[in-house]
């Protein structure tokens, strides 16, 4: 049987406001660099798409693909060149921002104080993994994550998987962002689902990456 290939965003973006200010968020990157290990030490094909995360993408391991990525637009770019003809497989772990600056600051400059008011006009940005889940072939397996409030996560992550039209989803509460644990239940398109990593409470996330991994290789093989 040939090697899946698998491919895995990781950490937050970045949106300019001027050259030295952005808009961005929490996410360490650390679920989606342990998700590229666990792929990784099956053997499988890994490219790491990352974010300007803190995490070392080193403790991927060795063998792993790493492209680095700053904003929303720059990881559409790379998803448009990579998905799905670098992959069978897309784990979307990033956390992409839902808004960006209409107009960021010329490059070079830097916005002054002023002591008046200032008002940051924001658009919308595209999502990344419903454009993605549009052009998946058949065969193929698109998984998302949804990092939402403990209270109606599960009806939260099972509106996203059906809107965005994913496979899978994860669904974790908000204190998985930047923790060294996960905690977290797998929901499949199909309506099941179970709770990942050991007796349903957190776990770290290289266990509960591996346990990800494991679920998604049946799911290739089924
Ligand atoms: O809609 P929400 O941001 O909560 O959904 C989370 C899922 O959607 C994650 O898998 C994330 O990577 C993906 N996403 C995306 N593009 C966006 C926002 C989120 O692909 N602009």
């Amino acid at each position: 049987m040939t090697v899946p290939r698998i491919l895995i965003t990781a950490g937050p973006t970045h949106e300019a406001i001027d050259s030295v200010r952005f808009i961005g968020n929490r996410s360490s990157g650390r679920m989606g660099v342990a998700l590229a290990r666990a792929a990784a030490e099956r053997g499988w094909a890994v490219t790491l798409l990352l974010g300007p995360a803190t995490v070392d993408p080193a403790e991927a391991g060795p063998g792993v693909r790493v492209e680095r990525f700053v904003s929303c637009a720059d990881l559409q770019g790379l998803l448009t060149a990579l998905w799905p003809s670098g992959a069978e497989v897309l784990v979307m772990a990033a956390a992409v921002a839902d808004y960006r600056p209409v107009r960021a600051a010329k490059a070079g400059t830097k916005l002054r104080r002023s002591g008046e008011r200032l008002v940051l006009e924001l658009e919308s940005t595209p999502d990344l993994v419903e454009e993605c889940c549009r052009r998946k072939p058949s065969g193929s397996l698109v998984v998302g994550f949804a990092l939402e409030p403990a209270t109606g996560l599960r009806e939260a992550a099972i509106r996203k998987l059906t809107r965005k039209g994913l496979d899978g989803i994860v669904a974790n509460p908000l204190e998985t962002m930047d923790s060294a644990t996960a905690e977290g239940e797998l929901i499949w398109g199909d309506g099941s689902s179970e709770r990942l990593g050991g007796g349903g409470g957190a776990t770290s996330k290289v266990e509960f990456a591996r346990a990800l991994m494991e679920r998604i290789a049946g799911r290739l093989a089924g």
